[in-house]
């Protein structure tokens, strides 16, 4: 994956990202709505999911990467 597909991809998930307040999408009303989970899935199989600002590196596999929460 080249850094353009990987800074596509992590902007589709931030653009799709569920909302703190209503836990869904805000542009399609849903929570880890299909762009977010497309784009999801290809920077997890790229390796490049790291690359997210928001993301906390603590080990890997199936954690629940949820831009949206909150304490
Ligand atoms: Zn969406």
């Amino acid at each position: 994956m080249s850094d353009e597909m990987a800074a596509h991809f992590r902007d589709t998930m931030l653009t799709h990202a569920n909302d703190p307040v209503t836990g869904v999408c805000v542009r399609c009303g849903r929570s880890r709505c299909d762009e977010w989970r497309w784009a999801y899935e290809r920077l997890v199989l790229a390796g490049r999911l790291d690359d997210l600002p928001r993301h906390r590196a603590a080990g890997g596999g199936k954690s629940t990467a949820d831009p949206g929460v909150a304490g």
